[in-house]
């Protein structure tokens, strides 16, 4: 598993990339630029590692543009050594980031052959969450709630309330909420009983699967 020189000058490319979309979280931006994406994916798709661009993972499902990842990531908004929930490992890329931010990360997935795989990749290249969970995302994590932050990386038909249960006041839950395209939506819990919502434009995920599919 390599990281060559070659790669980072690409990582490079990709951060300036971002950064005309949009993105200027600084931590953000520098995490992209350390995180060897081409290993998450499969080697067919090496070459494209790069591009902002979603990539098939196994299993059917994807691993989100980098713009995505980065755009979650910032509106996420937590600060360093903070405790988020994330819905959604998959290939274990978003997760990356959010170690690399100094966040302690509990991370549940639904395909138990994501799972497996993710679960032996990341610490091999150096990435310890706090726990990698095989389960529904629907329903949180409550054993580690609350949480300093919530995200979600597959597109949600509706927001599942125990998610925004496990938030702590003044946490953010940040949710693409949708059918065939999705609205990239964030909740933020303003006191025990009230949230806020405010909108970031359109998105299009994997669905985030209820457990019966
Ligand atoms: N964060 C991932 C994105 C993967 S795509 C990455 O960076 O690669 C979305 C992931 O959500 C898929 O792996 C899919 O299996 C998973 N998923 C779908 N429904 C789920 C559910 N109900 N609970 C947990 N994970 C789910």
């Amino acid at each position: 598993m390599k990281d060559t020189f070659t790669h980072q000058g690409l990582r490079k490319k990709l951060v300036e990339t971002l950064q005309k979309k949009g993105i200027m979280n600084k931590e953000v931006l520098l995490a992209i630029s350390k995180i060897p994406r081409h290993l998450f994916m499969d080697s067919s798709f090496v070459a494209h590692a790069y591009a902002d661009k979603a990539f098939p993972i196994a299993a059917d499902q994807t691993i989100s543009h980098p713009y995505t990842v980065a755009r979650q990531t910032e509106l996420l908004d937590v600060k360093k050594g903070g405790k988020v929930l994330e819905i959604g490992t998959g290939s274990g890329y978003q997760t990356a980031v959010l170690l690399e931010l100094g966040l302690k990360v509990y991370s549940i997935e639904r395909q138990n052959e994501l799972f497996k795989k993710t679960k032996l990749f990341l610490p091999k290249i150096g990435y310890r969450a706090k726990q990698l969970i095989f389960g529904d995302g629907y329903i949180g994590y409550k054993s580690e709630a609350p949480y300093d932050g919530i995200v979600v990386t597959a597109g949600a038909p509706f927001v599942p309330k125990p998610l925004l249960a496990q938030l702590k006041v003044g946490a953010r839950l940040v949710i693409p909420v949708g059918d065939a395209s999705q609205i990239m939506t964030v909740f933020t819990r303003t006191s025990e009983t009230e949230f806020e919502k405010e909108t970031f434009g359109e998105f299009k995920f994997v669905p985030l699967l209820e457990d019966k599919n």
